[in-house]
């Protein structure tokens, strides 16, 4: 474990804005530098890095972070070969870094090598089971599949993994989420008498496990490993490595919703689909899988619940869709998935759906139209407001005017009266005329609570303990004042900027709040006295402060007896202005 106070130290050191500017060129705009966002396509940039707040944040697509996650971001680092990354830059040795230690040592324990000799293991075990070869026999797996996707086995044992690492306590086993442990300290392996399905990244290296139950009462059916330094789900794909070819071939990629869709459908010829893992499909993931095909099928059931899940899918598709983009909803008949259909069925019932997906464009106005006729004004007004938000998020240029015209065609409007409506530039001048709309007036809306707070992220030195008594209520400020309090006020806290502040709040504050936190800091100007008006929140708190006491001890004094009261009681209820 790297120590929190030598990321925030890195943190206070390194300048994100010469990291930034190393990968993606900037330009100085006012107190900031912009750019075109690498992580969205745009022509205007709406892309900034702040070297006061030590952080960038994109306003096209929301991106957003310090150094590290910048690293992470921009060139596919874990967060501590980032950490690292900036560490080597400054000059810096990670304390406790694996690789400053025994170098021998370091690789036996690799989490790569720990995982593959994992799946050796369970891939051995499945050689031996009987009972784990007549499972996947019964679901008519071949040989061949088991084999080109590495399945195994993990026996009905509790120390089953004992057998092939003989450091069986070693901690670095449960980094990589093969064992944990129990309330009395005993540790055991997390996959039992399940299917194993090793997860395999783009570069053929194992990063997790997925684990189905062989006998149907146990709980839960899927098992995937828990986040590690080598997996995380909102990134990572099941079938990738296997699905290359048929993407290829296809020019189309399957997301489906488990790892024996993929295998079934692969079986029967269907060789271009991956699953998410347990997650729904993030922007991240359709990143990933657009650089192997720019055509990419959701797949869902036909119930209501796969409707959901499509029209969930769509609204984090079209946050990524450029011009060339092409996605499509598939939709199966109600209550089958893509592995008990195909098992039913015949490839070429398969591909009929494929082929009649219904395209993106298409499936907004199927949705919103579903449950409105389009009769009334309220329902065409019902219509612009639900299309409104997903239109928004739509970067590309071709698709913001073929929607416009569709829409503007379907409630018999104008292209430019359903603009107005939605109080938008013509998609046809959009992009000439993209502003970044974000200005420093937003501010104005702020509380003084919330001012408080965001100019104390950006000036942390500005802190000071005794403004506690401003924050007793339980509103978000307050818990986010008490939090950031707690973390300067900590014995070895190395705390000096924004950036460093925000990194030791990830966790312990609600990723929505800090997302939000960090939106209005880049909204708020830079040309204001940021310590001024600091002074001018905290002398109006306790103004406030001190009216609401005094009205509580007139409260208290008003009915006591003249001769119950003290001088100095006397003395204020006479100065008392209510
Ligand atoms: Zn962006």
């Amino acid at each position: 474990m790297i120590p929190e106070s030598f990321i925030q130290e890195i943190l206070n050191r390194i300048d994100v804005v010469d990291v930034v500017d190393q990968r993606v060129k900037l330009k100085k705009a006012g107190a900031n530098y912009v750019a075109c966002c690498p992580f969205h396509q745009e022509k205007s940039p709406s892309f900034t890095v702040s070297p006061s707040k030590q952080f960038y944040h994109c306003f096209g697509c929301g991106a957003h972070g310090s150094a590290i996650s910048f690293l992470m971001e921009y060139d596919g680092l874990t967060f501590i070969e980032s950490v690292q990354s900036i560490a080597n830059q400054l000059g810096l040795a990670v304390p406790n870094d694996q690789s400053n230690v025994k170098k021998d040592k370091a690789d036996e324990f690799k989490l790569e090598e720990i995982l593959k000799r994992a799946n050796q293991h369970f891939k051995k075990n499945l050689r031996s089971s009987e009972l784990a070869i007549n499972y996947l026999k019964k679901r008519g797996l071949t040989g061949t599949v088991a084999r080109e996707f590495q399945i195994g086995y993990a026996s009905d044992d509790w120390q089953g993994l004992k057998k092939e690492f003989e450091n069986y306590e070693e901690p670095k086993l449960q980094t990589a989420g093969l064992v944990q442990k129990n309330d009395s300290g005993k540790i055991y392996d997390r996959f039992r008498n399940r299917i194993i399905f090793p997860i395999i990244n783009a570069k053929d290296n194992i990063i997790g496990f997925g684990g189905r139950v062989i006998n149907k009462e146990d709980q839960p059916k899927y098992y995937n490993s828990p986040e590690t330094p080598l997996f995380k789900k909102s990134y990572e794909v099941y079938g990738l490595p296997q699905a290359k070819k048929g993407i290829r071939e296809d020019n189309n990629i399957l997301i489906v919703e488990g790892y024996m869709d993929v295998i079934s459908l692969y079986q029967h010829g269907i060789e271009n689909a991956v699953a998410t893992l347990g997650t729904a499909t993030t922007i991240y993931h359709l990143k990933k899988l657009i650089r192997y095909s720019k055509k990419i099928t959701f797949c869902f059931d036909g119930d209501h619940a796969g409707k959901e899940a499509a029209w969930k899918a769509l609204n984090t598709a079209v946050e990524i869709l450029e011009d060339d983009y092409e996605f499509y909803f598939l939709f199966l008949p109600e209550g089958e998935d893509p592995d008990t259909f195909i098992t039913k069925n015949s490839i070429q019932d398969f591909k009929k759906y494929i082929d009649h997906a219904t395209p993106l464009t298409e499936f907004i106005v199927k949705r919103l139209t579903e449950k409105n006729d389009l009769t009334s004004q309220e329902n065409k007004i019902k219509f612009i407001n639900n299309f409104e938000p997903i239109y928004k998020k739509i970067n590309s240029n071709k698709y913001k005017i073929f929607l416009i015209k569709r829409i503007a065609d379907l409630i018999h409007f104008s292209q430019r009266e359903i603009e107005k409506m939605m109080r938008i530039e013509s998609a046809e001048n959009y992009s000439s005329s993209q502003q970044i709309k974000y200005s420093p007036s937003t501010r104005n809306s702020l509380t003084a609570k919330r001012k408080y707070i965001l100019i104390l992220v950006m000036k942390p030195e500005l802190f000071n303990s005794d403004d506690e008594v401003f924050f007793q209520s339980n509103l978000i400020e307050d818990e986010l004042f008490n939090k950031i309090k707690k973390l300067l006020e900590e014995n070895d806290s190395n705390i000096k900027n924004t950036a460093s502040l925000l990194h030791s709040l990830v966790n312990k504050v609600d990723e929505n709040i800090l997302n939000e936190l960090q939106k209005q800091m880049m909204d708020y100007s830079e040309n204001i006295d940021l310590l001024e008006e600091f002074k001018g929140i905290q002398n109006s708190f306790s103004h406030q402060l001190n009216k609401t006491q005094q009205s509580q001890q007139f409260a208290a004094l008003k009915n006591k007896k003249l001769s119950e009261l003290s001088d100095e009681e006397k003395e204020f209820l006479k100065n008392y202005k209510k």
